[in-house]
């Protein structure tokens, strides 16, 4: 029989802890808890102490509670409806209450007399008091806690973890199964530990062992509280320290010189802008400036909402690459989007002298393509715009001295770094629509520095937001109706291409077929989603910008890549299942002409998305927008943050931690500039956990 042989190590299986075995072991796998290791990382995902939990004989019709009792009647009510209900009363010294679980008798399997339970839930008035648990917890039977009485183990201190479980696992085994392996493998994470005492001190944590044992065992909340901050702190530090790599690789490895200001281009396209600048764009463009003259790369990010004027900001940068000599590319996400900025680019261009603009798409003809691959070869294109396949295939420039990449979260952390090291390595300027609140900028980009416009000029008319439900959807589609008499041209978007077997939701093709056939039938309607072929793609969008079609029935393909001043509606379906960043996204494809725009967001479901969809309605600010969503979904859901390869974080709070974060930051790149390979001694621990935490990414930027 295997047993714990040998020295003791967290790499071991918990099959063979005290109390575990084979059976238990596969319930532990399915929380993803295989080794010992994985066991001390599983750590309560909340608590709850005297502070959070109301004696019994204190619960009052109306709260909201949270209390823990001794099961000591138990059954299964059959009600007039045909409704089962599962009941329990739960007792402790201070008194008894009855709980309800409408619709779940099957609870009365798990549960049973003698069990203590705690159970949070609204008091309501039945018969007297009752509590409809929302949540409920087994805690195991009586004895198992030092009693009902209050609840709480003798000798465990006042606080009650409560850990994420599965069935199979009691709260109580967690906990003793957890106690047990601390005492014995705890001491182990002292060979862990890959910051110094002093460096814990400046930002109060403790060392890893005793934060795993305060998350396990806290005698306090506060003490919880600590232990979260120390891995925290880990999470961020780590995170950091790869983005101060990535930064320090992208800004050092310049090959070419630094840009001179000799005004040739710069003056006439300032003296010759139809507007003034805004306050943001001015100090964004001598952010920009300031690095395209120093020494060392720029490697930047230019942050701005919708319409907040990027692209001029941009075409300063770029002239300043001309008139310094060298070639600048604009890189759009789409190959319309590519089309779009050359126009855009002319017309701001008009009566500034000797700017070849060379168009590069994958749409022009073999003669057109091969001539302008040779004007970027020989230099006789100046300014190239195209999309990103611009610097992923074999275009050759000549001296590309700036890359402007629009639209970041198509172009990531890869092709950014590809970029730095290709023979050219220009300067990298990434402009972004998607407003991010900072300290999720800082995770996300971390190694870029930032620009942010936050404002946008003067005049602009918010666009108008009104939440619907399913009933007003005939006057939805009057008003539709009534815009596109007017000339207007509208976009529906769907959560789904086809439909599915499993939600009950509308879909784009099927939309596009009833809404043509029964609701629209007088109207020219097209359909956009992300399965079709790109060139597919292409030919419906370019049909809608160039007013060919009224209606875009669509999916989210069209957040981004499109640009079409003559719509002014935006009908967003099922907007409950959308973040608010990706649906004030959506928004902004209207509004970009000078008629007053709409978004109608068509919601079902429950008040509780409504009521977040509300924020939509209140405010056109993308960073309010932004902050409100981080606040409501958290870190991992934000605007599908896992796409843009943010690691997923178990301890860092965004809301609490930006103080940690900022000093994660700076110890990172403090680190980094005074060891950029992470060579010296003492290092090795750090290169160890980039490579166990970031393998690819690690081992890219040289150091894992
Ligand atoms: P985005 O940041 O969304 O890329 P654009 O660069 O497309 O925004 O700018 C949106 C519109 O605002 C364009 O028509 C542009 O010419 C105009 N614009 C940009 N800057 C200003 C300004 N300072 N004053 C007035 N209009 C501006
Ligand atoms: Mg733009």
């Amino acid at each position: 029989m295997a047993t714990t042989t040998g020295t003791p190590s967290l790499e071991q299986s918990v099959q063979y802890l005290k109390g575990v075995g084979p059976r238990r072991a596969e319930a532990f796998a399915a929380l993803g808890v295989r080794t010992v290791r994985d066991l001390l990382f599983h750590v309560p995902r909340r608590y709850e102490d005297a502070s959070t939990v109301t004696p019994i004989g204190s619960l009052e019709v109306g709260m909201d509670a949270t209390a823990i009792g001794e099961v000591v009647s138990k059954g299964v009510l059959p009600t007039r409806k045909g409704l089962r209900i599962f009941q329990a009363v739960l007792r402790d010294p201070s008194g008894m209450i009855e709980c309800s679980w409408p619709g779940q008798p099957f609870l009365d399997r798990s549960i049973s007399k003698g069990d203590v339970l705690l159970v949070t839930g609204p008091i309501r008035f039945f018969h007297g008091r009752q509590m409809q648990p929302r949540e409920h917890v087994s805690l195991g039977a009586r004895g198992a806690t030092g009693g009902p009485g209050d609840g709480f183990g003798e000798g465990e201190g006042r606080v009650l973890p409560i850990y994420p479980s599965t069935s199979g696992l009691t709260q109580r085994l967690l906990r003793k199964v957890a106690a047990r392996t601390l005492d014995e493998f705890g001491p182990l994470l002292r060979d862990e530990e890959p910051f110094s005492r002093r460096e814990l001190d400046t930002v109060s944590a403790p060392p890893l062992d005793k934060a795993i044992e305060l998350l396990h065992r806290p005698a306090s909340l506060e003490e919880a509280e600590r232990g979260r901050r120390r891995l925290a702190y880990g999470e961020q530090f780590f995170l950091q320290l790869l983005h101060a790599r990535g930064h320090h690789l992208a800004r050092s490895e310049r090959e070419g010189t630094a840009f001179r200001r000799t005004g040739r281009l710069l003056k006439p396209l300032y003296s010759r802008l139809p507007f003034d600048l805004t306050e943001a764009q001015s100090r964004a463009l001598r952010e920009i400036l300031g690095d395209m003259e120093s020494e060392r790369r720029m490697n930047r990010l230019l942050q701005g909402d919708v319409g907040s004027g990027k692209t001029v900001v941009a075409l300063f940068a770029m002239l300043l690459a001309v008139e310094s000599g060298r070639q600048a590319a604009l890189m759009a996400p789409t190959e319309i989007l590519a089309e779009q900025h050359v126009h855009t680019l002319r017309a701001l261009l008009d009566g500034v002298p000797e700017v070849p603009l060379t168009l590069l798409t994958g749409r022009l003809g073999a003669e057109e393509d091969r001539r302008a691959r040779r004007e970027i070869r020989d230099g006789t294109a100046s300014l190239i715009v195209g999309t990103h396949a611009l610097i992923q295939e074999t275009v050759d420039f000549q001296r590309l001295g700036l890359a402007v990449i629009d639209e970041q979260h198509r172009f990531g952390v890869r092709q950014r770094m590809t970029l730095a090291r290709s023979g050219t390595a220009p300067d990298v300027l990434v402009m972004s629509a998607t407003p991010i609140p900072r300290t999720l900028a800082l995770t996300l980009y971390g190694d870029l520095d930032v620009s942010v416009l936050d404002e946008l000029p003067p005049g602009r008319r918010p666009i108008r937001t009104a939440l619907r439900g399913e009933r007003a959807r005939d006057s939805v589609y009057d008003f539709v109706r009534g815009q596109v008499r007017e000339g207007r041209q509208a976009f529906i978007v769907y959560p789904l291409v086809d439909p599915s077997e499993k939600v009950d939701m509308r879909a784009a093709t099927e939309e596009f077929e009833r809404l043509g056939r029964d609701v629209f039938p007088e109207l020219r309607l097209g359909l956009v989603h992300g399965q079709l072929r790109g060139a597919e793609k292409d030919d419906v969008m370019r049909a809608f910008s160039g007013g060919e079609i009224d209606i875009l029935v669509a999916t989210t393909v069209v957040e981004v890549g499109i640009d079409v001043p003559n719509a002014t509606v935006m009908i967003v379906e099922h907007a409950e299942r959308f973040g608010l960043s990706q649906l004030h996204q959506l928004r902004g494809r209207v509004g970009r002409g000078g008629e007053e725009s709409y978004c109608i967001l068509i919601a079902s479901g429950g008040k509780e998305g409504r009521e977040r969809l509300r924020v939509l309605a209140e405010t056109n600010d993308g960073f309010e927008v932004a902050r409100a969503d981080l606040r409501i979904r958290g870190m991992g859901d934000f605007f599908g943050a896992r796409q843009h390869g943010l690691p997923e974080f178990r301890f860092f709070d965004p809301e609490r931690d930006l103080e940690l974060l900022a000093t994660a930051r700076t110890h990172a790149r403090s680190v980094i500039e005074s060891d950029p390979d992470l060579a010296g001694k003492g290092k090795e621990r750090f290169r160890e956990i980039l490579a166990s935490r970031y393998g690819e990414r690690a081992r890219l930027f040289g150091v894992g």
